[in-house]
């Protein structure tokens, strides 16, 4: 078994947590980082630290003695969020990046993994809800999402050079839309799953449901356990570009809002709000290069997933005594 350790920056947030989880199991030493503990759960990893990774001190305390890297940490949340902090959110990734990779050389750290976004693409090709998948090769010539897109984009060049210059062997994923359990669900940084499912979770039958844009705007959605499947073994293989990870299976907003209520056994009517950020019109991955490079690609349908993670979110706001159980709440129907 591997004694690798491994460090995971981020791991008090959504994906990082899940990733430590997985790599514990699978016999790593693990430290995780953030500016704070995970929500819902305690870490599994060996080692929690409490550090801002904004600062270069942080970054040289948290790379200490360590073999792998996945760079998770970022300021980032859902497209309200995203679209309404361009300047601080573009402030303070690009510090986290400089100075984890920067650190990550001077420690001798062999491999660097980078989480970038399908926020690199470029916004024209992103006009239509029928939108052409994007190939890995759309984010050039480069006219990413505001802010949040542009770090993630400039962040990848800074590992291309970081690799071509000092030899260390970057990695860099582009991850589409990641939902599950344990994720944050509500206070202005939830993801459009979350978000959803919290809303017909806290709604009753017949009610009106709010949604953000017409509904109209297409997107794929990726389960949390594949996302940490193909983090794993993209950090494993030795491909050096950016690489799309996410589903093909794309779907408009107002579909998501149809297959939360089918799981939650309710039947809503639409509010939409076209006031609200909706981002690009259409989005959805092009995995070629994915089942190419990895020989494997994501295959939890949306229907599963978002089973697992609506009864997660729905007990949640049970135990807090916002809704009633699960059981309860089929028997009263
Ligand atoms: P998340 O917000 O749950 O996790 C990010 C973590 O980074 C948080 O726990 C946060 O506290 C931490 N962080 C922020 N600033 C920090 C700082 N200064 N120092 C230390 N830690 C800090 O988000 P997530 O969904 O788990 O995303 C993980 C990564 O994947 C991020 O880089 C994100 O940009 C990228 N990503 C996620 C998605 C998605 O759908 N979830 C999509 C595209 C890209």
């Amino acid at each position: 078994m591997s004694k690798e350790r491994i460090l995971v920056t981020g791991a008090g947030g959504f994906i990082g947590h899940h990733l430590v989880k997985r790599l514990k199991r699978d016999g790593f030493w693990l430290r995780g980082v953030d500016i704070k503990t995970p929500e819902y759960e305690p870490s599994d990893a060996d080692e929690f630290s409490i550090l801002d990774l904004r600062l270069r001190s942080s970054c040289f305390n948290a790379t200490r003695k360590i073999d792998q890297i996945y760079n998770l940490a970022a300021d980032m949340g859902g497209i309200g969020y995203i679209s309404s902090a361009h300047a601080s959110i573009s402030h303070n990734n690009t510090l986290i990046n400089t100075h984890m990779l920067e650190n990550a050389r001077i420690r001798g750290v062999s491999r660097f993994l980078f989480s970038s976004s399908a926020c690199v693409y470029a916004q024209s090709r992103q006009q239509a809800p029928d939108v052409a998948p994007l190939r890995e090769e759309d984010a050039h010539p480069a006219d990413p999402e505001k802010g949040y897109g542009w770090e993630k984009l400039w962040a990848e060049q800074l590992c291309q050079y970081y690799r071509e210059d000092y030899g260390i062997d970057t990695r860099i994923v582009r991850f589409h839309n990641v939902y599950g359990p344990l994720g944050t669900y509500e206070g202005g940084k939830e993801k459009a799953p979350a978000a959803i499912s919290r809303k017909v979770a806290l709604l009753d039958e017949g009610d009106e449901i709010e949604i953000w844009g017409d509904g109209q705007q297409t997107r794929s959605f990726m389960y949390v356990d594949d996302c940490v499947e193909g983090l794993i073994r993209l950090m494993a293989s030795d491909y050096v570009d950016p690489l799309n990870l996410g589903t093909e299976e794309v779907i408009s907003i107002d579909g998501l809002v149809d297959l939360v209520s089918k799981v939650a056994g309710k039947n809503l009517i639409k509010r939409h709000d076209v006031g609200k950020p909706q981002g690009v019109r259409g989005r959805n991955s092009d995995n070629t290069r994915l089942r190419h490079v990895l020989g494997w690609e994501p295959s939890t349908s949306l229907e599963q997933g978002l089973a697992v993670t609506y009864d997660w979110i729905q007990s949640e706001l049970s135990k807090a005594g916002r809704v009633l159980s699960n059981l309860a709440y089929r028997a009263h129907a």
